[in-house]
């Protein structure tokens, strides 16, 4: 194994480390905002018997295996969706990682003109994967949807493409690539609207705010994940296509909370499949 493989594989272990961190944080983000608390503030406390729990007690995965699954104090079950939630953002972090070699490449070249935009590209996806996978709980537990989580998406895809235009110093095409993301994530807004209102004819606030936000997370896996690699391959249309008739089919129905699971699930897939494709081309 050589020096550069060795400083990947330190790459995408402490990049999953983090993502099970955050995927403790997400859990806190999940419960605190459709209950209006405050994220920043607070600790973490026993559901059942209210003792505020300890460092020992919050270790993400760890603590809930060690305890068995329940609480230190009053020995109540806890459920395991907390870890749940924390394997599955440790496995979208390791899948990017995985998908972002040429950032370790290029740390390992010294100065150079990518790394900034590669750095800040990683950044925003994950970014967007821990608004997805907020926005994919939310929807299941209260059927609500709020507006924060797409414009952290959309804001952040559009200042890395600004990034990637100053650096590598086209802003013409760093502007031409921002509008066609929101064309896109217009569409993904648009299209299930008109076909839901003509089909069957409610659309709701939050509605519209769940499509904005999977809109422009799906547009962003299918304008980078893939295509950025395998430029020839265009998942877009197929993807707004699939939605649109998902949606459709489970609008008002009782699986409609599984929507945002259903979208966290094929954005790892199409992480896994640009995987496979680097190591087969
Ligand atoms: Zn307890």
């Amino acid at each position: 194994m050589n020096y550069s493989d060795l400083f990947f594989i330190m790459f995408v272990t402490s990049s999953t480390m983090f993502g099970i961190v955050f995927g403790s944080f997400l859990n806190v983000v999940i419960y605190r905002i459709p209950a209006s608390k405050t994220i920043v503030k607070g600790h973490s406390m026993c559901m059942t018997c209210g003792h505020t729990l300890g460092v020992l007690d919050l270790v993400p995965i760890l603590s809930w295996l060690f305890l068995g699954g329940k609480c230190r104090y009053c020995k109540a079950p806890i459920a395991s969706r907390y870890c749940k939630i924390e394997c599955f953002t440790g496995l979208c972090f390791l899948l990017t990682a995985l998908n972002h070699r040429e950032i370790t490449e290029l740390l390992l070249q010294g100065s150079n003109k990518f790394l900034v935009p590669q750095f800040a590209m990683y950044c925003t996806f994950l970014l967007m994967i821990c608004c997805v996978i907020s926005v994919m709980m939310i929807f299941y537990d209260t059927r609500k949807a709020y507006l924060q989580f797409p414009l952290i998406i959309l804001i952040s895809r559009a200042l890395v493409v600004l990034i990637y235009g100053i650096y590598v110093g086209n802003i013409t095409l760093a502007l031409y690539s921002i509008a066609i993301f929101i064309i896109m994530s217009v569409a993904f807004i648009a299209i299930p609207y008109i076909v839901i209102r003509l089909v069957k004819a409610n659309y709701s606030k939050v509605d519209f705010l769940f499509d904005f936000a999977m809109g422009t997370a799906l547009t962003f896996v299918s304008q980078y994940a893939y295509v950025n690699k395998f430029e020839k391959i265009y998942t877009f249309i197929p993807l707004l296509t699939f939605y649109t008739i998902v949606r459709l089919l489970t609008k008002d129905k009782k699986y409609e909370k599984y929507m945002g699971i259903l979208c966290a699930s094929i954005i790892v897939l199409l992480l896994a499949s640009s995987i496979i494709l680097m190591y087969i081309y």
